[in-house]
């Protein structure tokens, strides 16, 4: 995939890039090793200084940011400057918190004294996704960064401009140069940066096969990944549910970011007794959404971030349709130039059609019935993914059921799934392992040191052995 800026709201190339040339990489590298040897030892005082520099930094240029995520992919702009916020939101959670999260741990042993003790790795390596350009990067990089670890940046070709700004975010915050690089490379030479021995680990939020490839090479390596991959989340409505709220919830969770995001609802697995319903209202609301020119206020779904993005959708709904599937709105793409396809809703999906077993990253939702809460729990767990789960009822039996029983890496009960920087976040199953964000998120790449001592009364020490 060729490294450039191209507008998909309008498919005009705005800006091509090059690579890095393999000795501007490795110069890169060593910059990033050598910063590691002296930045691992400054103190969470100063790193907390830089990291609010860093949120400062977002906010003042909130604008200016959003505008570039949009015109690079596709983001309507109001999400793009919610986003922005949640990253200074996530700077300023871990300037705050990091120091009491790698706190020495005193364990009681046999020992006179032992403790747990947190250490940086050292450069992590970070492949990230275009479809929350800054956030997926910098739910990484506030931790890492503040645990004393420095961070390479292989960010999604199509959001170089994204990518760049983010390393010059962290420069004019006050971060020694080399603390946190962007690598202008293609997925090709992600390899000889994980097989290098000055890069430590490796996280990758991305597609599944990307998951496969690089935990493969660090696995090869013998090194840690933390993985975020793909999700195919479910949408449960119980009869004791609040229609309203959950209706629109629904709309919300699937169009979120035009569809485009790992965690939207993408199932929706609704009682047979509040079905008609549902269905009824749901479609409604689905086909009340604007699509349009994402740099306007008012627009809720852009176009999708590539064409090739818009031609697998297209693909997916197609297929699914021979398979059996009714469309109850939507279904195609817009009639004008740009990624667009019109906020969709298929129902009578039979579960080997493609739209049920695979993600579909657009405006698709999916609705099934199911007759018992048993149905309801099945039909959420046939799915490779886990990463997240809604469920809407207000019975407590049931609550508790979709809490042990949903195999997800979160659930939300009357509520969208969504990140929070003060909860962790993460999948099973082949959404991934590891989680991002919280205490949880910031031990990912550190050493857990266990310490032990014998106090040893002096004189006393054998120094034979
Ligand atoms: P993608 O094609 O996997 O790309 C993600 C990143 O991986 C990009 O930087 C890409 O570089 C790189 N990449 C692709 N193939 C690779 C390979 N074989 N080896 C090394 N790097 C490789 O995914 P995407 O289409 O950008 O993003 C959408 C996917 O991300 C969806 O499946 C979505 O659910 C998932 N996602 C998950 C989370 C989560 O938190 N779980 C969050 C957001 C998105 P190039 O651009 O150069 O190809």
């Amino acid at each position: 995939m060729p490294i450039a800026t191209i507008n998909p709201a309008t498919g005009e190339i705005l800006q091509t890039f090059e690579s890095l040339t393999l000795p501007q990489l490795e110069e890169k590298i060593e910059r990033t090793a050598n910063t590691f040897r002296s930045y691992r030892h400054t103190s969470f005082a100063e790193r907390e200084a830089l990291m609010l520099r860093a949120a400062e930094i977002l906010e003042s240029d909130k604008s200016r940011l959003a505008r570039l995520m949009t015109i690079e992919m596709g983001k309507p702009i109001k999400g793009a400057g919610q986003e922005i916020e949640k990253c200074a939101l996530v700077c300023r959670y871990y300037a705050e918190t990091a120091k009491r999260h790698l706190a020495d741990q005193p364990v009681e042993t046999n020992a006179g004294k032992s403790y747990v003790h947190f250490q940086p790795v050292g450069a992590v390596l970070a492949v990230m996704p275009w479809n929350f350009p800054f956030w997926q990067v910098f739910r990484f990089a506030a931790p890492a960064l503040m645990a004393g670890n420095v961070g390479l940046l292989k960010h999604a070709s199509n959001v170089p401009q994204c990518a760049l700004a983010i390393e010059e975010i962290f420069q004019r915050a006050g971060f020694p140069d080399g603390a946190f690089q962007t690598l202008l490379i293609g997925s090709d030479l992600v390899e000889s940066v994980i097989n290098d021995r000055r890069v430590a680990a490796a996280t990758l939020t991305g597609s599944e096969p990307a998951g496969r490839s690089v935990a493969g090479i660090a696995g090869n390596q013998i090194k840690k990944t933390v993985l975020e991959l793909g999700g195919s989340d479910p949408f449960i409505v119980m009869p004791s549910a609040k229609m309203d709220e959950a209706v629109s919830t629904a709309v919300k969770a699937r169009t979120i970011n035009s569809g485009q995001s790992c965690i939207a609802a993408k199932r929706f697995i609704v009682s047979t007794d509040v079905y008609p319903e549902f269905e009824r209202r749901f479609v409604e609301e689905m086909k009340a959404l604007r699509v349009g020119d994402p740099l306007k206020e008012s627009t809720d779904i852009g176009p999708l971030a590539t064409e090739q993005i818009l031609k697998d959708v297209e693909s997916q709904v197609r297929t699914s349709v021979a398979a059996g599937a009714h469309i109850l709105c939507g279904g195609k793409r817009l009639e004008r130039v740009g990624n667009f396809y019109e906020p969709t809703v298929l129902a009578n999906l039979t579960s080997d059609s493609p739209a049920s077993c695979e993600e579909v990253f657009g405006p698709v939702a999916m609705l099934f019935r199911a007759r018992t809460i048993d149905d309801a729990i099945g039909l959420a767990n046939s799915t490779n993914f886990g990463l997240g789960a809604a469920a809407w009822t207000n019975d407590s039996q049931e609550r508790s059921r979709f809490i042990e029983e949903l195999e997800a890496g979160c659930v939300f009960i009357n509520g969208m799934v969504a990140s929070d920087p003060r909860l962790p976040f993460g999948g099973i199953k082949n959404s991934g392992y590891g989680r991002e964000l919280g205490e949880f998120g910031i031990r990912e790449f550190v050493n857990i040191k266990t310490v032990w001592i014998n106090e040893q009364p002096t004189g006393e020490h054998d120094r034979t052995e």
